[in-house]
């Protein structure tokens, strides 16, 4: 026994050089965040230890009296976060929550209608390499060539043509709301049940800054890590007459035991959402990628899909950009901005380079930045994908990059 700098100096220097690095560079990546150290030390905790197959109340296991009290709080506390009669807090990722949905509504072959990948969708609604794709009969639905918009038309036809079982609304790179209202009614035209995959978003829902998908579809799931703010993990909410049928197909039909520690970090993540100062935070996600949208899209050669954001990402069009998505990356990576690159709609680059970047808010809200400093990294972003910036001048926006990261620490408790 011993602690981990003892037991294993070689995980111990990774897991320290990964806290310098988030500590040193500015997290744009729109899907990460920074869970609060309470929330780590949730998911640290000895709960790791305990078997727990079954629910609160109804265990396979025995010496489950206090991870039930913990599942059961963590279940409490996201109905209550949004206004939910069910939910089920066991699926370890937003993969597993959506893999849950699909078994439990679907048989293989069935029909289901998912925003495409290309256009902003996950990999889980329908992408052909995806248990999605290759157990289900999939239709994909596009956004606008002219205002990269949902094409909900196009949403409406598909539906009658296809005959889904499942439409699948949500998205992992879409930078405005969708209309729950007008999915759920094209669902009901054709029988079709209506999940919303609210993985990105979740956050600005809980704050009330974003429309609840809740009230109008059949099961809405999530990831806890992203705007969300807590630990890597996923999460189903439904009506309660779909209580049976998701608790099943959780457990037994897709996991074993839950994670109970990692429950326990969901369970703070959930106390804390419904808290002042998380709004606040979202206020500031939301603020700062308006912010980076209009200092985008003032600079030349850059364009950002959609003409702006209503969430806390920006999709960087850099179709007109001598600079392709890759090399992008790599300049913001070099001033010590951490974005991905991202296919944007109707790319004519391939995927592996792709001509647009996702650069979202919510990590850098959680480290407390304002507009103020939102707008000097909207600038520094600028002026590093000018294509003609030299080294001298890159060097000089990454040593801005480290003095905004100093003025803002990040998780001072721990030792590197
Ligand atoms: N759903 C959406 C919309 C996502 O963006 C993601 C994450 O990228 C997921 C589901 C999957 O979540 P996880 O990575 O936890 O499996």
């Amino acid at each position: 026994d011993g602690s981990l700098a003892e037991v294993d100096p070689e995980v111990h220097a990774a897991v320290a050089a990964e806290l310098t690095r988030q500590r040193r560079t500015l997290e744009m990546i729109a899907s990460e965040n920074f869970a609060p150290l309470a929330v780590m030390q949730a998911q640290g905790s000895v709960l790791t230890n305990k078997y727990a197959e079954g629910y609160p109340g109804r265990r396979y296991y025995g010496g489950c009296e206090h991870v039930d009290v913990v599942e059961q709080l963590a279940i409490d506390r996201l109905k209550a976060l949004f206004g939910a009669e069910y939910a089920n807090v066991q699926p370890h990722s937003g993969a597993q929550a959506n893999a849950a949905v699909m078994a439990a509504l679907l048989q293989p072959g069935d029909a289901i209608l998912g925003l495409a990948l290309a256009h902003g969708g996950h990999l889980t609604h329908g992408m052909h390499l995806n248990f999605s794709g290759r157990l289900y009969d999939v239709a994909a639905y596009h956004v606008r060539e002219d205002d990269h918009r949902v094409d909900m038309a196009e949403v409406e036809r598909l539906a009658h043509s296809h005959r889904p079982k499942l439409i699948i609304a949500g998205w992992s790179a879409y930078p405005r709301q969708q209309d729950f209202a007008e999915f759920r009614r094209i669902a009901d035209a054709v029988g079709a049940y209506l999940m919303v995959d609210m993985a990105h978003f979740a956050g600005l829902v809980a704050a009330g800054l974003h429309p609840s998908p809740v009230p109008h579809a059949h099961v809405v799931t999530s990831t806890t890590h992203k705007t969300l703010g807590g630990p890597r993990g996923g999460v189903i909410l439904a009506t309660a007459d779909l209580a049976k049928k998701f608790n099943s197909s959780v457990f037994p039909g897709q996991q074993g035991g839950p994670l109970e520690h990692v429950i326990a970090a969901k369970a703070v993540a959930f106390k804390l959402a419904a808290e002042p100062e998380f709004r606040d935070r979202q206020e500031r996600t939301l603020a700062g990628a308006r912010v980076l949208a209009e200092r985008l899209l003032a600079e030349d050669g850059l364009g950002v899909i959609s003409g702006g954001t209503d969430v806390h990402l920006v999709l960087v069009d850099l179709r007109a950009s001598e600079l392709d998505g890759k090399q992008g990356e790599d300049r913001l990576h070099r001033v010590g901005i951490t974005v991905n690159r991202n296919a944007v709609p109707f790319d004519p680059r391939p995927p592996m380079v792709s001509s647009g970047l996702r650069i979202g808010t919510a990590a850098l809200a959680a480290r407390g930045f304002g507009v103020a400093e939102f707008r000097a990294v909207a600038d520094v972003i600028a002026l590093a994908l000018r294509p003609e910036v030299t080294d001298v001048e890159l060097d000089a926006l990454a040593d801005r990059v480290s003095t905004l990261a100093d003025r803002f620490p990040l998780y001072p408790e721990l030792q590197a």
